[in-house]
């Protein structure tokens, strides 16, 4: 049996579809959803991931602005024009793209924007706020997660759920949304002792790691639901420098219920969840 697949780009178009008359709609009443957002430095996934979000911005009927810093730009100077967008009414979302450079203390960074603009989802606030299960802004890839679930009719209740990967910005929040569901949830990390045990076990398995391919056909429930978080380039073999996931999509197909491919998975949701923490911030302000 080959797994169905959560299309991502398929639905993203839908719900950018409907982003962008809800933002048609503000405008009509003079507001116009605005993203600030602010990249330091030189890496090149970040000025990609940058890019494609002030692209698909643009596209949805809202606007941008797009501050660029050198790698050696003195935090001071970061700091100010944060608090300048903080005060600016015009601009309802704000986002620095991580990483920072070194010298970056990047927890102060997130604290520095308003919590009311932090679309991200990172400010303690907000992760505060989604903790007690009453979020304002829920931060993107698990939101974009949350969205893939809810369009295949994944039944959540009471699922087993293993997530691989306890990060801040993946695998902490995707466990609060699942716990908030009633799943009963595991979270596996680096340390873990003897992963495909729990991974076997898994209704729902979430892979945000990092490491290509390390999911296979033979660590997965029959049936499960795979989601595969994971962006990496692969750097040997007839397919070398394209995208893949931390699961190996050729052997989980195989196996379980439901997976999500990379590329065209996760990745252009997270940018949606994004656009609707933008739309939905502007929204507020306009009440
Ligand atoms: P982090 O590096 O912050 O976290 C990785 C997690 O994986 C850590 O908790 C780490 O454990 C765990 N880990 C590492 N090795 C193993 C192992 N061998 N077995 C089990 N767990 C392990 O990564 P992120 O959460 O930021 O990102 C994860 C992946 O998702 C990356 O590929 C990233 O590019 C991608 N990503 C994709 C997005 C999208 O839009 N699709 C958005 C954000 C991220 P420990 O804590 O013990 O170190």
């Amino acid at each position: 049996m080959t797994a169905r697949i959560i299309d991502g780009n398929a639905l993203s178009a839908e719900i950018r579809g409907q982003l962008a008359e809800r933002a048609a709609a503000l405008k009509a009443k003079g507001i116009t959803p605005c993203l600030a957002a602010i990249l330091v430095g030189e890496d090149p996934a970040s000025a990609v991931y940058v890019r494609n979000k002030v692209a698909a911005c643009e596209k949805a009927g809202m606007r941008s602005i797009k501050d660029v810093y050198a790698d050696d730009v003195d935090p001071a100077v970061v700091f100010a024009r944060i608090a300048e967008l903080n005060a600016d009414p015009s601009v309802h979302g704000i986002l620095v793209q991580l990483p920072l450079p070194k010298h970056f203390d990047s927890e102060a960074v997130l604290e520095s924007i308003s919590p009311e603009k932090d679309v991200d989802g990172f400010h303690a606030e907000n992760v505060g706020a989604l903790m007690q299960g009453n979020p304002r802004f829920i931060p993107c890839t698990p939101y974009g997660v949350m969205k893939m679930l809810e369009s295949a009719n994944v039944p959540l209740k009471g699922a087993e759920v293993v997530i691989v990967g306890r990060s801040n910005i993946v695998g902490k929040p995707m466990a609060m949304l699942l716990l908030a569901k009633s799943c009963t949830v595991t979270i596996c990390h680096s340390q873990s002792k003897d992963l495909a045990f729990h991974t076997r076990r898994a209704d729902i398995l979430v892979a945000a790691v990092g490491r290509a391919k390390m999911i296979t056909g033979d660590m997965i429930k029959p049936g499960a639901t795979v989601i595969d978080v994971g962006i990496n380039r692969m750097t040997d073999g007839p397919n070398a420098g394209k995208l893949c996931g931390d699961v190996d999509f050729e052997t989980a197909k195989e196996v379980a219920g439901v997976i999500t491919p990379v590329p065209g998975g996760v990745g252009p949701m997270t940018i949606t969840m994004l656009l609707t923490n933008t739309l939905e911030a502007a929204e507020r302000c306009a009440k």
